[in-house]
């Protein structure tokens, strides 16, 4: 097991503790991305942005966002429900705070890197209000992507991988999983105890592939992610997976010109824009993925 500790962020004025990508892990199977922010009274408005080649994964544990996007979806999201977004070649989305919610924000922000088969398809989006939960008694567990417990998501999923809210209840826990995985636990609170180190919000523990077990001891609340590693190398930069950074500087041209590849969001925010890629522009400071 590695634990690695995230790096505090920042993403439309909300403080994120982003467990992936960190130096020393890149991916955990198809898993690329994750934000874990709050709990915080900062709403979490961004505006509209394009994404490629990635899924979006949203998740709240409490508060409320409304989705759009370029496909003309408008979805509230609360807790316990998934918003899976797939942006193959393109799309572009906003996340609003909603009026009516006024209490905290608490969830965590995921992108799965799309293969080589579907990163150039169709963009789609899927809402699931309605998702598996397996109770074993040492807590809950909710499947958000993938199959646990002998329970399968109805969530899309273009890869081997899983994705399972994990609501541990004080005491030992033990998950069977797949020995073809590698799997990573982030922490949203409490601390999960595991091999002998405790686990609490703001650090990752990465257990590699080739166990069937996973014990841990609550009480605490995370969430698993689990895959076969992903066989390609992946360039990302700002809001975008490729494999090149031809294939980024493209479609970072492709937003700022507007070319009608990432489509069109109807929201009050104002558009995320950015300038070319560091290794283009050396006087434009880059940007990390995902601001
Ligand atoms: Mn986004």
């Amino acid at each position: 097991m590695v634990v690695t500790e995230s790096r505090v962020a920042t993403v439309g004025g909300l403080e994120v503790r982003r467990a992936l990508p960190s130096r020393g892990r890149r991916t955990v199977g198809a898993w690329c991305f994750a934000d874990h922010y709050g709990p915080a009274k900062e709403a979490a408005d961004i505006g509209p942005h394009p994404h490629m080649g990635l899924q979006t994964v949203s998740w709240l544990l409490t508060g409320e966002l409304l989705h759009l996007d370029s496909l003309g979806t408008e979805q509230t999201i609360k807790p316990g429900q998934l918003n899976l977004m797939t942006a193959g070649q393109g799309i572009s989305h906003a996340e609003e705070a909603t009026p009516q919610y006024k209490g905290l924000m608490h969830g965590i922000q995921l992108w799965v890197a799309q293969p080589g088969a579907t990163r150039d398809g169709d963009a789609a989006f899927e809402h699931h209000g309605d998702l598996p939960v397996a109770d074993g008694g040492a807590g809950e567990a909710t499947v958000l992507v993938g199959d646990f417990a002998g329970l399968s998501s109805p969530a899309r999923r273009d890869t081997e991988h899983v994705g399972i809210d994990l609501s541990l209840r004080a005491g030992p826990a033990t998950l069977e999983i797949d020995p073809a995985y590698e799997y990573a636990l982030i922490v949203f609170e409490g601390s999960v105890s595991v091999g002998g180190a405790a686990i609490t919000p703001g650090r990752l523990a990465y257990f590699g592939m080739g166990r069937d077990e996973l014990a841990l001891i609550g009480p605490g609340r995370g969430l698993l992610l689990g895959g076969v590693p992903f066989p390609d190398e992946l360039v990302m930069w700002w809001n975008f997976v490729a494999r090149s950074k031809d294939e980024i500087e493209a479609a970072q041209r492709d937003w700022s010109t507007d070319s009608g590849r990432f489509g069109e969001v109807e929201s009050h925010l104002k558009r995320v824009e950015v300038g070319p890629p560091p290794w283009r522009a050396s006087a434009n400071g880059g940007q990390p993925p995902g601001s």
